[in-house]
């Protein structure tokens, strides 16, 4: 490969040069802490990117495995005194890898294309495909082929990933949340758009109903706009960058920035993506300005709620909660919101917060990491369901779908007892019990339905 001729060297070489390799970076990166080589820390894949951007390094099998043992966590910027800005390093690198097409196979290109480019892009098929495994589930065939073990006779591998299937909410978003609504019996101070994104909506609907009650109750007029696309996250953190911008695109369409106060994301490693459309769309002349304002007005829930002064819920005497929290890795090192879930939960009357270890690190979701890289996804389960385990907490509170299905699936796997939650969704059962009253709440909220 030429120097010159691929993406890593057409960005702004500053960029590049900002590592000075003191490794503050390396205990805090899962992979360096898995293996100890320098090649599989962030320090080492500055190192190799710079040197394809230099013209040095060519881009082979090799380069691309190494990207994508990365887990994208972000853990290494956190730590950075010099300010690297891996997430911009790390996209570039995996489009690089895809331009240069060194990791084409026929099963992953076809795996790639069908989520990437159809699932992914097309919301109907989507919620489709939702309904379809609802009914695989709801039906009892899903558990009748479980017990029975039928898929684990076809292969070992097809059963580990149909177990972790999420369970599909029985209705989606739309169906549970009104276009348009406003704060019962007072005047709304703030106009907020919400994002239900694509996970989320399908297996997380009654969190975004959670949402939106929490945001009435804090005075906000709430729309919720029908024609939501996938917000490209997933795209862009798999070398996709065409695709993120056609999604980015769609999604300022269906949401004008310039008519909120705020537009709300409650999924932390969507809303990573969704602040950075500026950056995705500064050469696009339609859609740039547009661009901007949608990035400065998107705010993570937790972040807009403690901005805008939430209301502490008053104490009913409900039944004490032990709660840990875990941290969604793009949520705390990607938008920097690490204390407002934190402050959430401890305003609710009875819960008790336990801290983790190692509660901001991965825990192997990553994305689609759990299913592309099983083995470093389950070590880093296993490593955080063990702290989350340690507090003796109930409760595990987590900001982000993923997050939440890895924790699910672990404790499922693992026997144990520790529920998993949002801490909006605690937030609106404490203000449920507060106020029965509040529209289209119910205690059944702590959780998902699945
Ligand atoms: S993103 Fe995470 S896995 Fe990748 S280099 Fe940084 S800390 Fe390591
Ligand atoms: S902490 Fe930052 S400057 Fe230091 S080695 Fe890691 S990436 Fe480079």
């Amino acid at each position: 490969m030429e120097a010159g001729g691929n993406l890593l060297a057409s960005l702004d070489y500053s960029v590049l040069q900002q590592c000075m390799h003191c490794g503050l970076c390396l205990p805090t990166c899962p992979t360096y802490v898995e293996t100890g080589r320098e090649r599989n820390s962030p320090r080492g894949r500055i190192a190799l990117m710079r040197a394809v951007a230099d013209g040095e390094l060519a881009v082979r099998r090799a380069f691309g495995e190494e990207m994508y043992y990365c887990l994208g966590c972000l853990a290494c910027t956190s730590a950075c005194p010099a300010g690297v800005d891996y997430a911009q390093l790390f996209e570039t690198a995996r489009a690089e890898v895809e331009r240069a097409g060194v990791l084409e196979r026929p099963q992953r290109d076809a795996i790639r294309w069908f989520t990437l480019r159809l699932l992914f892009t097309r919301p109907r098929l989507l919620r489709l495909a939702g309904r379809l495994i609802w009914l695989w589930q709801a039906s009892g065939l899903q558990g009748l082929v479980r017990r029975l073990g039928l898929i684990r006779l076809l292969s070992a591998r097809w059963a580990e990933l149909e177990g972790q299937t999420p369970g599909m909410s029985r209705r989606n978003s739309d169906a549970l949340i009104a276009a348009e609504e406003h704060p019962a019996g007072r005047p709304s101070r703030y106009r907020v758009a919400v994002l239900t994104g694509c996970v989320q909506d399908l297996a997380f609907a009654e969190l975004n109903r959670a949402t939106v009650d929490v945001l009435l109750a804090n005075d906000c007029e709430v729309h919720t706009p029908r024609r939501q696309s996938c917000c490209g996250s997933l795209h862009a953190h798999n070398g996709d960058e065409g695709t993120a911008a056609l999604l980015a695109r769609r999604q300022i369409d269906a949401i004008d920035p310039f008519a909120y106060d705020a537009i709300i994301s409650n999924a932390g490693g969507c809303g990573f993506h969704l602040r950075h459309y500026d950056r995705l769309l500064a050469n696009d002349a339609a859609y740039a300005e547009r661009a901007r304002e949608w990035s400065r007005k998107l705010k993570d829930v937790h972040e807009w709620l403690v901005e805008i002064g939430f209301r502490r819920p008053q104490n009913t005497g409900a039944a004490p909660l032990t709660v840990t929290y875990h941290e969604s890795c793009h949520l705390c090192h990607g938008e920097r919101v690490s204390r407002q879930p934190r402050e959430i939960l401890q305003s609710i009357p009875g819960l008790e917060l336990r801290e983790a270890r190692e509660a901001n690190w991965c825990c192997g979701s990553a994305g689609i990491y759990n299913l592309t890289h099983p083995s470093t996804a389950q070590w880093l389960q296993g490593r955080k369901l063990g702290h989350l385990q340690a507090t003796g907490a109930d409760w595990v509170a987590t900001g982000n779908p993923g997050c939440h299905l890895q924790l699910e699936a672990g404790a499922r796997a693992g026997g144990s007892a520790l529920k998993v939650t949002h801490p909006v969704a605690l937030l609106a059962a404490a203000y449920a019990a507060e106020k029965r009253t509040i529209p289209g709440m119910s205690p059944s909220g702590m959780t998902r339905q699945s």
